[in-house]
């Protein structure tokens, strides 16, 4: 296709305010899934994000659209709104020439719709503004379309109004895309370079590499070569997905689409990288995509060791689709061989924990989330630390841990409220403005720490829902953090220590043994729980001994209901852990971690 005829575009927009609805009305319009064959969040297509109603890995999809006569290819990317996957959007953002911001009209602008658009800005889109839901009997479009133009610029009479729902103004906004967006633009006649801008695993077809060409073409059975490894493969397939995907006879500029070369190991085809011609390698490869930073930790074990093998290549498969995704082995005490994996946030964390259950049938256990710290020693050693275990022993000079800078949109009314949430998270204020007459942007740095676990729940819940949050990393900060060690007499359990600040660390050590006391069986002797920060003991609790074993109680009774209560026994202890004598069924760990 001549570039001049091409279009790409995404569609960005804070969480729920109708992307993938959209996408759905613009599949039908321009034809490319049969009405009978719609079905809703056609392009979700995970189980899990059909269930849950939100998008995790964006799409790109080719519709024709015509205008004046001329037949356009538009490429569409629907992207994810969640602020944990920033990291699909701008990548999805670097593949487009345009982007269309899309508002909900009985809500107005909510914080991921400014996080959204500045991405989009940053990467020189053209921003087509538009109100969404106009159905919708809340709807206040003239209202909402003075707040975006007072936004972007320009006049609220330049704002679309469309419903995803019913279709109405999505013929417009096909035909504004093609008015504005401009065309990609791009050598022909040099050598072929491809950016990989996603790659996933499909069982059938092996990894499928989307790319967006920026020079040059490839044809199917050309040999390619991947510019970071030099690695060279034979391309046997080569499409565009309109939905489904379409072989075609090739990719020229401009165009998006995907490749198949029969690789079957995850790693040779990797997001950022640049494919080129074999034989006339481009010079230089494209920017590629700064890796993202893992911000929030945690280790996952499988509850049954034997699989541990399954988990490192379930993990190595979803590391192909997911590049934020960071993971390396660990080993506990308390809950044996696994994995300490980096996520880019608590949904992150819980996407992979869930795909890896689902996709894979793992069954596995994830430990308390953590942030990074940087620890140095009274003899200036400093270490990295994101695992609390590994905090270093003996005196510690100071600990940094990461700052965010967070934005709230709410209601004025709820102003208050929510200052005293993030002042209780050693936030501090940076700034306040009004967006409109009623609603206010309130700008804080606080430590992740503080807020990548319950955060958002307890500003929901505060806000009745109404406030939105989004937050970006912010450097670091010194802080009088400590850890907490909990002990099951005298001996550390490692997968419970943590690092908190010290007014929350009586809390903690409160709360943790409480829950261990109730959860970990009676032995044979008594057993203190404590909780400590290096030897000084902050909290404690017992459990008391046993008075009889197991078999007392059916002595006279009948033999078999002795065997039964034995055979019971010894399957318990196959998944017994060991913490120094005292024996803890792996079952309480868990109950504990997950706070049950
Ligand atoms: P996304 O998170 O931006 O992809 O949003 P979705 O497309 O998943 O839509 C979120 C919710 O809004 C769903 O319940 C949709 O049915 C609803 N929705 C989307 N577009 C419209 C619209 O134009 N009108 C109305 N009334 N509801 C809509
Ligand atoms: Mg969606």
């Amino acid at each position: 296709t001549d570039p001049a005829f091409i279009r790409n575009f995404c569609i960005i927009a804070h969480i729920d305010h109708g992307k993938s609805t959209l996408a759905d009305r613009m599949l039908q319009v321009t034809g490319i899934v049969a009405d009978r064959d719609m079905r809703a969040q056609y392009l979700d297509r995970m189980d899990i994000e059909r269930e849950r109603g939100i998008t995790i890995k964006s799409q790109a999809v080719r519709m024709p659209w015509e205008k004046d006569g001329e037949t356009f290819a538009l490429n569409m990317i629907d992207t994810p709104g969640h602020v944990d996957f920033t990291y699909e959007v701008s990548r999805s953002l670097a593949a487009c020439e345009g982007a269309v911001l899309l508002v909900d009209a009985a809500q107005g602008i909510e914080a991921q719709t400014l996080a959204n658009l500045y991405l989009a800005l940053e990467n020189d889109l053209e921003i087509i503004p538009v109100l969404n839901k106009i159905d919708l009997p809340a709807a206040d479009p003239d209202k909402y379309a003075a707040e975006l133009a007072n936004l972007i610029g320009g006049s609220p009479d330049d704002v679309l109004r469309v419903s995803g729902k019913t279709g109405v103004g999505v013929d417009e906004l096909l035909d504004r895309v093609v008015g504005r967006v401009p065309s990609p633009s791009g050598d022909e006649q040099a050598p072929a370079r491809a950016m990989i801008f996603d790659s996933v695993y499909d069982s059938y077809r092996g990894v499928v590499t989307y790319v967006r060409m920026v020079d040059g073409s490839l044809r199917p059975r050309q040999k390619v070569q991947m510019m970071s490894t030099t690695a060279t493969h034979e391309l046997l397939e080569i499409g565009v997905s309109s939905p489904e995907p379409t072989p075609s006879k090739g990719l020229g500029v401009g165009e998006v689409g995907y490749l198949i070369t029969g690789v079957k190991d995850v790693r040779q085809s990797r997001v950022g990288d640049t494919v080129t011609d074999s034989k006339t390698p481009a010079r230089n490869a494209l920017p590629g995509y700064t890796d993202p930073k893992p911000m929030v930790f945690s280790g996952l074990y499988p509850i049954d060791g034997a699989d541990y093998t399954d988990l490192r290549e379930a993990l190595d498969k979803l590391k192909l689709s997911d590049a934020a995704l960071a993971y390396e082995p660990e080993t506990s005490v308390a809950l044996g061989f696994g994995f300490r994996c980096g996520f880019l946030g608590l949904l992150h964390l819980e996407i992979v924990n869930e795909r890896l259950q689902r996709e894979f049938g793992l069954d596995l256990i994830a430990t308390a989330p953590s942030v990074t710290y940087e620890v140095t020693t009274e003899d200036k050693k400093s270490v990295t630390v994101t695992n609390p275990s590994e905090f270093p022993e003996g005196k510690i000079s100071s600990v940094s841990e990461p700052v965010v800078k967070v934005g709230i949109i709410a209601p004025k009314d709820y102003v208050g409220t929510i200052m005293e949430l993030c002042q209780s998270r050693r936030g501090t204020l940076l700034g306040m403005e009004y967006l409109g007459e009623e609603r206010v942007e309130i700008r804080y740095s606080m430590p992740l720490g503080e807020i990548v676990f319950d955060f958002f729940d307890h500003l929901k819940s505060r806000t009745q829902g109404y406030a939105s949050l989004d937050y970006e990393p912010m450097g670091e900060q010194e802080s009088d953090l400590v850890k907490v060690d909990i002990l099951l007499q005298g001996d550390q359990v490692d997968a419970f220590s943590a690092i908190v600040h010290r007014e929350k660390a009586y809390a903690y050590g409160v709360l943790m043994t409480e829950r261990l006391k109730k959860l970990i069986p009676r032995q044979q002797f008594e057993v203190p729980v404590q909780a400590a920060i290096g030897s000084r003991i902050i909290a404690r609790e017992s459990i008391r001994a046993m008075r009889k074993d197991v078999l007392a109680k059916c002595y006279g009774g009948d033999i078999s209901r002795k065997r039964k209560l034995l055979e019971k026994q010894k399957e318990g202890k196959k998944r017994m852990k060991m913490v120094g004598r005292v024996e803890v069924p792996q079952e309480a760990f868990i109950a504990a971690l997950s706070g049950e």
